[in-house]
């Protein structure tokens, strides 16, 4: 019996389907959920949430919000969640020079500061995410030799 899989973040529906098995980046550490596996409600970290179906695994980077889990069910609710190839990298990269810039600049102390770290994190997360997860692209031919040269 394979458990459905919701994960929605605070903005959208990111995903759902069926999965034979879950591992959730959960507050004490990453989890393993099977089917059949006892009710029960956890809070995530920013980390990775891998979903794996037969040979098949969809990678999720999440940051903060919790989980539910049921016997045939695992419900995600997180502050924000993407599937690792809908992650922009130039995005992240343009969002870890922005936190860097502010750490550097910022007092250790102030509310700016903690943000930028929070951010740091989040960027660094899923530029990690695309680095281990993505599949790799198809590689485009070179282009071809005429010969003449
Ligand atoms: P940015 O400064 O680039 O907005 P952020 O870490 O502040 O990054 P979040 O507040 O975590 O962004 O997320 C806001 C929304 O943007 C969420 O829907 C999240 O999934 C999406 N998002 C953030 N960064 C990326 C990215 N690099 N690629 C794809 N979606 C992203």
């Amino acid at each position: 019996m394979p458990i459905r899989v919701e994960i929605i973040a605070q903005d959208r529906q990111v995903w759902s389907g069926e999965a034979d098995m879950v591992v959730l980046p959960g507050g004490s550490g990453e989890m393993g959920v099977l089917p059949n596996h006892a009710p029960l409600l956890t809070t995530l970290e920013p980390g990775f949430l891998r979903v794996k179906r037969g040979s098949q695994e969809e990678v999720f980077t999440v940051v903060g919000g919790f989980a539910e889990v049921l016997p045939d069910k695992v419900i995600v609710l997180a502050d924000a969640a993407e599937h690792v190839e809908e992650i922009d990298e130039e995005r992240a990269r343009r969002a870890k020079e922005r936190a860097e810039r502010l750490l550097a600049s910022e007092p250790a102390d102030s509310e700016a500061y903690l943000a930028a770290l929070a951010a740091l994190r989040r960027a660094n997360l899923r530029l990690e995410a695309v680095r281990r997860y993505r599949r790799e692209r198809p590689i485009t031919a070179p282009p071809q030799s005429t010969g003449s040269e």
